[in-house]
């Protein structure tokens, strides 16, 4: 393993040092303009591909980048409570759900229960996501394993869309027109990243190279 520390010694000397003020400034409050929900894949990395600077985007990042159906419950929610925040306490004017390729949540959606045996919370967590892999089967049947791939990491965005506007302040915000949710699919080696469109239900590419 790396030695982190070693990162963490030059996160101080260099990036804190060249953003002093930034993060100065940040120190008493945060106020970001938008939450990011993301996989928790070590290759997806918000600040990254947002070039955002720390404070603008809130983030959470679970198995997948699932929504929960909006409900009330004693249980402890860490994704919940987070949208929760993030609107309600936050009051961010943007949600973003991002998928991204070769994502393993999502390709789990197609094991056999046998298979996933050793990790029955994600098995279960993943069942938020189930409705998309019946969708996928329907929409292109199970004989082309790319093919497949692509439109489950995308329809799963999309439901997950779905999933947030069961959250009766998100879908008010959203109605009145003072929150925007957009969904993101990241394609890992290439960089780059799809928006979905809702008048069409397609993706399209963000920024076109060279043009
Ligand atoms: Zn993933």
């Amino acid at each position: 393993m790396p030695d982190l520390t070693e990162g963490v010694t030059r996160f101080r000397q260099n990036d804190f040092e060249a953003n002093r003020r930034h993060f100065e400034n940040l120190g008493r409050q945060q106020n970001p303009h938008t939450l990011f929900i993301g996989c928790s894949d070590s290759r997806v990395v918000p600040s990254l591909i947002t070039q955002t600077m720390p404070g603008e985007l809130f983030i959470v990042r679970n198995i997948a980048n699932l929504v929960p159906m909006y409900r009330e419950s004693g249980e402890f929610l860490a994704t919940t409570s987070a949208i929760e925040y993030a609107v309600q306490a936050l009051k961010v004017d943007n949600i973003i759900v991002c998928g991204h390729s070769n994502c393993g949540g999502c390709a789990a959606l197609y094991e056999t229960p046998e298979n996933l045996a050793s990790i029955p919370h994600t098995r279960h967590w993943l069942e938020l996501a189930m409705p998309v892999k019946n969708k996928v089967l329907k929409a292109i049947g199970n004989s082309d394993p790319a093919a497949r791939e692509w439109l489950t990491e995308q329809m799963n965005v999309a439901e997950q869309l779905c999933h947030l506007m069961t959250y009766p302040y998100i879908k008010e915000r959203v109605k009145n027109g003072t929150m925007k949710l957009i969904g993101w699919h990241y394609i890992i080696p290439t960089g780059d990243i799809y928006q979905y469109q809702s008048e069409t239900k397609q993706f399209e590419l963000i920024g076109q190279q060279g043009s």
